[in-house]
């Protein structure tokens, strides 16, 4: 019995790294990918942490630091106003970021 081993052809081969480069490809750009978008969600973060400390900076509040978590971020402000509208205003300065940063994304 005479048993033949043909070699697979030249298209095969190349179709085979072309494939292989193309999930190679896809896989660095998820990573890059997953990469800033990492980032860019700490930023936005951050800057929703921005907006309720800048605020409350302008109406003279003390903010002391601003901690960033894996879900979300604190401004700690030192204390609370007297005025019930100036808390409003710190309250909605960090969604009104937010929002301004999702009609730019
Ligand atoms: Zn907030």
């Amino acid at each position: 019995m005479v048993l033949f081993i043909r070699p697979a052809p030249r298209e095969d081969c190349v179709e085979l790294r072309l494939k292989a480069y193309r999930q190679n490809t896809a896989s660095l750009f998820r990573h890059i990918s997953a990469w800033i978008q990492r980032r860019f969600f700490f930023v936005c973060v951050l800057a929703h942490e921005l907006g309720h400390a800048l605020v409350a900076r302008a109406h003279g509040l003390t903010v002391r630091d601003i901690t960033l978590f894996i879900f979300g971020g604190v401004a700690s402000i030192e204390e609370e106003s007297k005025r019930p509208g100036v808390e409003l205003q710190i309250a909605l300065a960090g969604p009104a970021v937010s929002m301004l940063l999702a009609a730019f994304a």
